[in-house]
């Protein structure tokens, strides 16, 4: 047997495995596309054909894909659902607290216990000091997991018994991310009207690097390697619109930045940096 099975090889899914896999676990693999879980075998994971084998493999099934609908999906295939009895079901989809809330409920449901998490950092981060993962819902689940849960990011933590907290605080995170893209994206349109080179714009801002690594993407028109595309980045999005709706607080500063994030995806920018929304802002070649 072995200790974890990671179900979802995309850019994060992928860097979780080899993360555990770095700190001495046995791991077990599955992806949809089974290519990607080839190339994990070839540095030691094990790769089952089927999904219902792959939960058979381990304790602890670790999830990282692109949506808790599709999650739900794959965990009520023939098969599968049977055999979650006894697991503990990790969760580090981005969601919202009331999807984590339902899920939770399902998994009970098949006698497993289930964890919600949130990666509060990118791939590159994963295994080091500086990756952040937080964690919340069953008390119990937490103990089992924690350990190997640990072992993938310098600060690990449980965040709350309320399920839905890890998922909340991930939203609420991401959403100053949303602000930074728009405020970059615009900031690049003055430097462009006025003339003026981005990297004297970069160069303000020494102590964001975050707003610099933007405009740097801007600047060398380096869409083409993102480590997380403008499609995930539009279906956190997505997240946070949902969130406000279920919460019933406002929506308007999501569903305006969303506008953007539709209209580079209806242009095809959907696996570039999402900062490609940039690209959606009109050149005004004839001010008023
Ligand atoms: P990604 O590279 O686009 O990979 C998506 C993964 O989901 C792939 O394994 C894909 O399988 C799988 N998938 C998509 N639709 C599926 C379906 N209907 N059934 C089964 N599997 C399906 O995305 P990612 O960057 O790894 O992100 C995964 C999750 O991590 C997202 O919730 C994202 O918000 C979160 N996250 C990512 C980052 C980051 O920096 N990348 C940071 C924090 C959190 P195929 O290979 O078959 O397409």
């Amino acid at each position: 047997m072995t200790a974890v099975t990671c179900i979802g090889l995309g850019l994060m899914g992928s860097t979780l495995a080899r993360a555990a896999l770095a700190s001495g676990h046995d791991v077990a693999v599955w992806n949809r596309t089974p290519g990607k879980a080839r190339m994990l075998a070839d540095i030691g994971a094990v790769a089952p054909d089927t999904l219902a084998d792959a939960i058979a493999a381990s304790p602890i099934i670790l999830i990282c894909i692109d949506s808790y609908a599709s999650t739900r999906v794959l965990l009520e295939t023939n098969g599968v659902a049977n055999r979650l009895a006894g697991r503990t079901i990790v969760n580090l989809t981005t969601g919202t607290p009331r999807e984590a809330e339902a899920l939770s409920v399902w998994v009970g449901e098949q006698d497993a216990r289930y964890l919600d998490g949130a990666i509060l950092c990118g791939p590159g981060a994963i295994g080091t000091a500086g990756g952040e993962l937080v964690f919340s819902g069953d008390a119990l689940a937490w103990q089992v997991a924690g350990p190997l849960l640990t072992c993938l990011a310098g600060k690990v933590r449980s965040v709350g018994r309320a399920v839905g907290d890890a998922a909340a605080l991930d939203l609420a995170w991401l959403t100053m991310s949303y602000v930074k893209f728009m405020g970059v994206a615009h900031a690049a349109s003055i430097c462009r009207a006025q003339g003026i080179d981005l990297q004297a714009f970069i160069d303000l801002f020494p102590a964001d690097p975050f707003a610099c690594k933007l405009a740097r993407i801007i600047k060398d028109e380096a869409y083409d390697q993102p480590t997380a595309t403008l499609q995930v980045w539009g279906e956190a999005l997505a997240r946070i619109q949902m969130q406000a709706r279920d919460a019933g607080i406002p929506s308007a500063m999501p569903d305006f930045v969303a506008g953007y994030f539709r209209r580079a995806m209806d242009m095809g920018l959907g696996q570039q940096e999402a900062i490609a929304i940039y690209k959606t802002l009109p050149v005004n070649e004839q001010p008023t």
